[in-house]
């Protein structure tokens, strides 16, 4: 590409052959899986990836596996030039962007499967999801030969499930978690807010909000399940430009706290806007975790 100095791959097996005799002079790779339409929380991920190891490596892939047939595949922004400038300016090596020909080529049928958590919030509201993730990461990280891999606590579940999948497969990949950025009016910046209305943009801020009232309860000393999901729940039925989809106070293994809060939760919401139908998801992390 024209001007750029960061390395493109497409072919999997292209980087591994570099990375394989790269590796052989003991240097370290840090990998930032993403799906492109870079924003300032990818470029967090990168930079403190830059920190991490010789070699950064960022994956742009738009993986069709953790999509339903329902969601928004088809118009998920694909800026790649300025995608790989962004990546390369903040210390990109290699952009990794292979077509779906080549991650899922005729007579591809293995699936990564992680059990239990996969199956609640975002698990049960997108069934299949997270196996298309895990299943992404896994090549992703064979492909890559990453010792260090950066995951947004944006997606407090997919980190939660990545430490699974590491743990359980035995995988040797170090897993780092980059603080959720957020817009100057809270909102967590992601690469779905494009497709929000004006009025919807001046209006979801308040989804940060209610974390916020949860915090400041909890900082209170309030620790009652109930008066906690009730507050933010009646908080965000005020909000006309957006449906709740489910506000969850969870452990880290994603099962609902039942009574009170006692050293620590996960409070996560998923809603859906009224107009542009886009579906949202933040989350805050209470006390000690
Ligand atoms: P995505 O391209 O949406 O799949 O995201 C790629 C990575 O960036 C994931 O690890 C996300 O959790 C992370 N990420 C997305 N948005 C943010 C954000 N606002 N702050 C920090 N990390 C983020």
């Amino acid at each position: 590409m024209i001007g750029l100095r960061v390395d493109i791959y497409k072919s999997p097996k292209e980087l591994q052959d570099y990375l394989k005799s790269y590796k052989r002079e003991g240097k370290s790779v840090a990998v930032v899986p993403t799906m492109g339409a870079l924003h300032e929380g990818h470029l967090s991920l990168i930079k403190k990836a830059r920190t991490l190891a010789d070699l950064v490596i960022t994956t742009i892939y738009v993986n069709p596996t953790q999509f339903a047939p329902t969601d928004d595949l088809d118009k998920y922004p694909r800026p790649f030039e300025k995608d790989c400038a962004l990546a390369e300016e903040l210390g990109t090596d290699i952009v990794f962007a292979p077509q779906d020909s080549v991650m899922y080529p005729e007579g591809y049928s293995t699936e990564v499967t992680c059990g239990g958590i996969t199956t609640l919030l975002e698990g049960a509201s997108r069934p299949g999801h997270f196996d298309g993730v895990t299943t992404i990461v896994t090549k992703l990280f064979n492909i890559t030969l990453a010792d260090h891999a950066v995951f947004g606590q944006k997606d407090a579940q997919q980190v939660l499930v990545m430490k699974k999948l590491v743990r359980d497969l035995n995988i040797p990949v170090k897993l780092h978690v980059a603080l959720t950025i957020r817009e100057e009016d809270g909102l967590a910046m992601s690469s779905r807010n494009k497709y929000l209305t004006k009025e919807e943009r001046l209006s979801v801020p308040t989804i940060y909000k209610g974390l916020q009232l949860v915090q400041e309860l909890y900082n209170g000393g309030e620790r009652s399940v109930q008066i906690l999901k009730e507050a933010v729940q009646n908080f965000y039925h005020r909000q006309s430009f957006y449906n709740l989809e489910y506000v969850s106070i969870a452990d880290l293994e994603c099962y609902e706290i039942e009574e009170s809060i006692e050293t620590g939760a996960m409070v996560s919401l998923a809603c859906s806007t009224t107009v542009s139908h886009t579906r949202l998801i933040d989350n805050i992390l209470l006390g000690d975790l």
